[in-house]
């Protein structure tokens, strides 16, 4: 059918069922691929409107699409969404009964079902097969397709199984979605899923409502987290840490602080994990403390921020990981924390890795790249645009680099001297913690044992905080003018002999000495100038209406959406559906009790 058969209806459909005035960038001419029958790589950040891009199609045509998402939590999001909006969305898992499990076949069967959501095992196997060749599909849907690449950084194994899927049904168009994908791992997504002279659209990588900073962490970084925090009370945000143990280590830091905030790791049991992930979709949890176990397409739109306790293993998990914050389009604040110990504990990791020389090579470039981003001084948002090959202007004002660009610097040549002769007189097998007492002249048990009260250094250093002896050695592991030992001892580099011997002169941004540092903050611009009272009352409803429902408040309405109507506070129902966010169905089922309190005002 020739596509512009459907323009008028693609117009409709957008209003009616999605309550959205216009496209977004690069919807459109999604949608018009999928309606004409070609296959579809749409590569588009997180927030950029993916969804709609393969829904709206749908709904314009007979049979049913099939969805592939590699998670049974964020299928489960996606079709309970869709039924609020009065769609037919089903997902078959093992999460259902069998009863549960035949009705649906049934239905399907029936063509009463548009939406099937299917993880990657589950459409392999001869059962679904059978059924799917027995019933209409209009078209495949490839979800966060990324993960079909070994090269990417979210591979999954399942996900390989998909490459049959143009053998098996050749004439079933396939689309594919992501939010990252440098060049290899495109190409891995077209070749793989053997896509047939895809339309490919990809978006802007730029994130403009995304403040980005980025931090040398101060020893642990609770001190910085809990300042940041502090500047955040009542947002809902996800703080991202290396290990299982850390993760429980700073929950329980930020509760013992009176921070409603939970634990979220792989080693949890399912069970546990389930329910602090519902706790926080429904804003019973504030804050998640989680390893990258967490977050894959999640679909909260109102997650205001997003810590990185630690530096991430690549560039593309770091865009991924931040790119959950601020789905709704309003301002969020992403803060990165890294050390250079974060970096030699990364490679260690992958020193370990089983795979051969030429997987590992890419893996520390990849680390590089990450550690050069994180302690560069050019505009941020230009950096991971590029990265994804993406042209960017500076940002101007959305990262630290652009706000601060000229950093005052401070000589620590003599400080550095100081620590590092500490190194070699105690023979370079010492951990930071031991040398600094001998700076600070500590009276510990062991040092006076080892008799290194004796030394010429011992004390000299007295003068600067323990904290900031931490800042200098992190600053001499960053240029390499040290290098640490299977034990955590640090020993002397080239560089560190230059620096000692005063051939090299060491420099460190002074802020960084002033260890209580504030993160920057920045007064979040808003969209819309409303009414912050009318807006608490308007959430209050939102949350009876979503408990009474079982629903997250989000699947009601979005935060944007109740700002809009905080300003506008419509009186009618044309007036309603004015507002974002807001199409026929939604406003049958939530609009209209939302309208008569705004009435009753
Ligand atoms: P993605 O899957 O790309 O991360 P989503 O599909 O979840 O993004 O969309 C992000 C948000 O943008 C959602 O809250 C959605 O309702 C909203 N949105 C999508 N398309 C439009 C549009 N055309 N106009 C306004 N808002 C939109
Ligand atoms: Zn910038």
């Amino acid at each position: 059918m020739p596509q512009n058969d459907y323009t008028e209806e693609k117009y409709r459909v957008l209003q009616s069922q999605f309550g959205h005035k216009a496209f977004r960038p690069l919807q459109e001419e999604a949608v018009d691929a999928i309606l004409s029958g070609r296959d579809l790589l749409m590569i588009l950040p997180t927030g950029g409107g993916k969804s709609l891009s393969f829904q709206l199609p749908t709904l314009l045509m007979d049979g049913t699409t099939v969805v592939i998402s590699p998670l049974l939590a964020l299928m489960h999001d996606q079709v309970q969404s869709l039924k609020a909006q009065g769609m037919r969305a089903e997902m078959l898992s093992s999460m259902q009964s069998s009863e549960e499990g035949s009705d649906i076949v049934r239905r399907l069967y029936a063509n009463e079902i548009d939406f099937l959501y299917l993880s990657p095992e589950r459409l392999n196997t001869d059962g679904m097969r059978n059924i799917l060749s027995q019933i209409k599909l209009n078209y495949f849907v490839i979800d966060e397709a990324h993960c079909i690449s070994e090269w990417g950084h979210e591979f999954r194994g399942d996900y390989r199984a998909l490459s049959q899927l143009k053998e098996t049904y050749p004439n079933v168009p396939v689309a594919a979605f992501t939010a990252t994908a440098t060049e290899h791992v495109r190409h891995d997504i077209v070749r793989n899923l053997r896509l047939n002279d895809a339309t490919l659209l990809q978006g802007k990588i730029f994130r403009e409502n995304l403040q980005i900073t980025a931090r040398h962490r101060i020893k642990d970084g609770y001190d910085q987290l809990t300042d940041f925090l502090n500047d955040h009370k009542e947002e809902s945000g996800i703080v991202y840490a290396f290990s299982r143990k850390s993760v429980e280590a700073i929950a329980a830091h930020l509760q013992k602080k009176g921070y409603a905030a939970a634990a979220y790791h792989a080693g949890m049991p399912s069970a546990q994990r389930n329910s602090v992930f519902h706790d926080f979709v429904h804003d019973e949890v504030k804050i998640i403390v989680a390893t990258i176990a967490f977050g894959m397409g999640i679909d909260k739109s109102n997650i205001r921020f997003v810590v990185h306790m630690s530096l991430p293993k690549t560039l593309e998990n770091y865009y991924q990981e931040i790119g959950r914050a601020g789905r709704d389009g309003d301002h969020a604040d992403v803060v990165l924390l890294f050390s250079a110990g974060d970096t030699i504990q990364q490679k260690r990791f992958v020193e370990m890795n089983d795979g051969d020389l030429q997987y590992k090579a890419h893996l520390l470039e990849k680390l590089a790249t990450i550690q050069r981003f994180a302690s560069s001084e050019t505009c941020r948002h230009q950096q991971l645009a590029a990265y994804f090959n993406d042209d960017l202007e500076v940002c101007g004002d959305k990262c630290d680099n652009c706000l601060e660009p000229d950093h005052d610097k401070r000589d620590i040549s003599t400080e550095a001297q100081m620590l590092l002769s500490t190194v070699y007189r105690t023979g370079q097998s010492f951990g930071k913690n031991y040398l600094i007492d001998i700076l600070r002249g500590s009276r510990e048990q062991k040092i006076l044992a080892n008799g290194h009260d004796a030394l010429s250094v011992y004390g000299v250093g007295e003068k600067l905080s323990k904290k900031q002896w931490f800042v200098i050695i992190d600053r001499l592991l960053e240029v390499e003018a040290l290098n640490v030992n299977e034990h955590q001892g640090l020993m002397l580099s080239e560089t560190g002999l230059k620096i000692l011997k005063g051939h090299e002169p060491l420099l460190i941004r002074s802020e960084r000495l002033n260890v209580k540092a504030k993160t920057v903050k920045k007064s979040a611009p808003e969209s819309f100038d409303y009414d912050v009272e009318l807006f608490d009352t308007l959430r209050g409803l939102r949350h009876e209406i979503a408990q009474e429902q079982g629903v997250p408040a989000y699947i009601v309405f979005g935060d944007k959406t109740l700002k809009e109507m905080a300003a506008k506070r419509p009186q009618s129902k044309d007036e309603m559906l004015l507002v974002g966010g807001i199409g026929e169905v939604k406003f049958e089922r939530y609009g209209e009790k939302f309208l008569t309190l705004l009435q009753s005002l």
